[in-house]
């Protein structure tokens, strides 16, 4: 039977360092951390994120900002509002929720975000970074996932690690972190043949699909740390993730659940990036 990796314990633990490190940067430098949250529309999933975004940036000490803009707001009037707010000092990160309304270009939001306050990592500069090893910020999710996998005390170098999810914000990201931690990486997608043969191989395998408990136990090796990212509903509409937790876990050395695994640690690391972001902007090491 496989260990439960405690997101929220870990997630708490990142936190409480973050929270730690506020304090006392604003204690011996007078820094102060602000995070601007953008959410356009009424979308109800998308309230709940940003409501715990502000949550979390209380939780740390740092002030939030929420602009709430109207579903009919136009392209021009959001890239205007990040423009405001690459040039507001009080802000060190800006986050623009997504999805956006169909009707505004996602790509020309976030690149209109400058580099240096980009702390969900998305923008091209960012990007390019990750792929040279040399980055300020990682996109939250799969840096949540690298702070999970270490928790187990696994040691990612030399092992087979298997990717599935292919996407910017999850997958490709993904595979460069364990990569760079002298993982030997393969990424799988839709178009991938002999899927199972490939998860049966894997020591660490990380699911970001958004199909409900499509890899099950049979797929697992015997120990693996198995880590879901997905967030999807079951037939009976309660909430779970891309792996079925009830084979996997009596194959899995380690496994997270769904909720309560990878959820919690993307909050958890848009709060450490703001907080970097914040240091790097005064000039702290
Ligand atoms: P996405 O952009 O839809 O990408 C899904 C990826 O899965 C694609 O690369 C796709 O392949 C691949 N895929 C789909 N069906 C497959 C199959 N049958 N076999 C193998 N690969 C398959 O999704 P995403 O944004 O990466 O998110 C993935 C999941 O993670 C979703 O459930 C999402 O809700 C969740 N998520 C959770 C968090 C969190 O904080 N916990 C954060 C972000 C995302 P192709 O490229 O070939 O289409």
């Amino acid at each position: 039977m496989a260990q439960i990796i405690d997101g929220k314990a870990v997630s708490a633990s990142v936190k409480a360092e973050v929270a730690e490190e506020t304090a006392r940067l604003r204690e011996t430098n007078g820094l102060k951390v602000g995070l601007a949250v953008v959410i356009v529309g009424n979308d109800p999933a998308s309230r709940v994120y940003v409501n715990n975004k502000k949550k979390a940036c209380e939780a740390v000490g740092f002030q939030s900002y929420e602009y709430a803009l109207d579903e009919s707001t136009t392209q021009e009037q959001l890239l205007d509002l990040v423009n405001v707010l690459n040039r507001d000092d009080r802000v060190n990160g800006i986050l623009v929720q997504l999805p956006l309304p169909k009707h505004i270009d996602e790509k020309a939001v976030i690149n209109a975000i400058s580099p240096d306050k980009d702390v969900d990592a998305f923008h091209p500069v960012n990007v390019g970074k990750i792929m040279i090893g040399e980055y300020s910020f990682l996109p939250c999710t799969p840096a949540g996932v690298m702070r999970l996998i270490e928790s187990t005390g696994v040691d990612i170098t030399g092992k087979q690690c298997v990717v599935i999810g292919r996407s910017n914000i999850v997958g490709k990201p993904q595979a460069m972190l364990l990569l760079q931690k002298n993982g030997t990486v393969t990424i799988c997608h839709s178009k991938t043949k002999n899927l199972k043969e490939i998860c049966l191989g894997a020591d660490i395998l990380v699911v970001a699909i958004g199909r409900a408990k499509f890899v099950t136990g049979d797929m697992i090796k015997e120990g693996a740390v198995v880590i879901d990212v997905g967030m999807d509903r079951d037939e009976n509409g309660k909430l779970c993730g891309d792996v079925d937790f009830e084979s996997a876990e009596k194959k899995a050395g380690y496994i997270t659940p769904v909720p309560g695994g990878v959820g919690p640690m993307t909050i958890a690391m848009l709060m450490k990036n703001t907080l970097t972001a914040a240091k790097q902007q005064a000039g702290i090491e």
